[in-house]
């Protein structure tokens, strides 16, 4: 049996782009995200994107899965293609929703004939493969309001569709549409969250991850890298630039005030990620950051931390809960990564007492004892080592 995978027009996030310009870019975004599972076809008409496998050795459920992460898509389907008359439309119903005719208890047939010369009109097609199912599964009962299974039939110019239920998409917008940013991202929980809910709007990611050797391990790094891989399901292939952190952050332990340590340090976290964020033509800074949550993330302390970047800064989980950015994080599957227990650079030389109610010129006072910030952060820019995650 001939099975393709259909996209609705009316099931696309169309906003502010116009549909071809929209169509393309998700078509690349899909193409991207099948290259591992094989070829397809692609033909856009009538208002659908029909993908098609272009050999019989394609699994159309790895397709599937793949498609359910691709953002831009609210909901899809599978169906089949068959003659366009009613016997065939009869058989492959039969054949090819036998699984799900079995298991639902209610069902409805929805017709849709764009070819008008078709002999059926659309509740006349309703009503005999309606009819025909119902004798074939006694159990089932008609609901045409909330029924289980809605078996569609789409009569076209060449051929019918006979699909079931739609599947939910990842929604948001299709990568790209919405320019660039980087995410400043940690082995925790927040960051690869946040960085997932900006992808979703149609951000395009690049990653940026301090890493203080020795105080941090080859493993603390590998873990990273691994979430990025879990992201770029979603959001499509990361460039990724691991910056050497150790001396600036040495440097701050043995010049700049304690109780500022946090601050400072990622005050400087900022300002590196921007410059290699300008280099990447990005547009803006994503960080993980949730109000109230720690030190570091008081009200306050975010203002610091604002103040050191020109680029805005997208901070998706600021008002959201921990249980709720846990929640997400399951449903993309990162949690299990970031609960490793691996030593992060935030967590390295953490003061006793961190400045909850920390003050913009006091802040930038304390830092100003840091005589050779612009050197070390010169040196971390250049040694920031670039890798592409997939
Ligand atoms: P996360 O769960 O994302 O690690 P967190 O609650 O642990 O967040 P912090 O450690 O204070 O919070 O970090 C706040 C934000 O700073 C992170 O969400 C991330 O965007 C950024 N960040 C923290 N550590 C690093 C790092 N080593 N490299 C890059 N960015 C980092
Ligand atoms: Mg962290």
């Amino acid at each position: 049996m001939r099975e393709v995978i259909l996209i609705k027009n009316g099931e696309l996030a169309l906003k502010g782009l116009n549909r071809s310009t929209f169509e393309d870019i998700l078509i690349k975004n899909i193409k991207k995200s099948l290259q591992h599972i094989g070829e397809f076809t692609y033909t856009k008409s009538q208002s659908t994107i029909m993908m098609e496998p272009a050999d019989g050795e394609i699994d159309l459920d790895d397709a599937v899965d793949a498609v359910s992460r691709v953002f831009g898509i609210a909901a899809f389907s599978r169906a089949a293609v068959c003659e366009k008359n009613m016997d065939a439309v009869k058989a492959t119903a039969l054949e090819y929703l036998d699984e799900a005719l079995s298991t639902a208890k209610t069902f409805k047939v929805e017709a849709k004939r764009s070819d008008k010369k078709f002999p059926l009109k659309s509740p006349q097609i309703q009503q005999e493969l309606g009819g025909f199912l119902l004798s074939r599964y006694p159990r089932l009962k008609v609901d045409v309001h909330q029924p289980e299974l809605t078996v569609t039939v789409e009569i076209r110019d060449n051929y019918a569709f006979v699909r079931g239920n739609n599947i939910k998409g990842a929604g948001g917008m299709p990568v790209s549409t919405n320019g660039r940013a980087a995410v400043l991202i940690s082995g925790g929980i927040d960051s690869p969250v946040a960085a997932y809910m900006m992808a979703k709007r149609g951000v395009e990611l690049v990653a940026v991850h301090f890493a203080s050797p020795p105080f941090t391990t080859e493993l603390a790094e590998q873990k990273v890298m691994t979430l990025l891989h879990k992201v770029a399901r979603y959001s499509g292939p990361i460039t990724t630039y691991v910056v050497p952190f150790t001396d600036l952050q040495t440097a701050i332990r043995d010049c700049c005030p304690e109780e500022y340590f946090t601050v400072i340090m990622r005050r400087y976290m900022m300002r590196i990620s921007e410059r290699l964020a300008r280099y990447q033509h990005c547009h803006a800074l994503i960080t993980g950051e949730s109000v109230g949550q720690v030190a570091s993330q008081t009200i306050y302390a975010l203002g610091c931390t604002d103040a050191v970047a020109e680029l805005p800064v997208f901070r998706p989980c600021i008002g959201l809960d921990k249980a709720e950015i846990i929640s997400i994080s399951r449903k993309i599957d990162t949690f299990e990564t970031s609960i490793q227990p691996y030593e992060d650079c935030c967590t390295v030389f953490t003061p006793k007492h961190p400045k909850t109610r920390a003050k913009l010129d006091e802040v930038a006072a304390a830092e100003a004892a840091l005589v050779n910030a612009d050197e070390l952060m010169e040196q971390a820019v250049k040694n920031a080592r670039k890798t592409v995650i997939k």
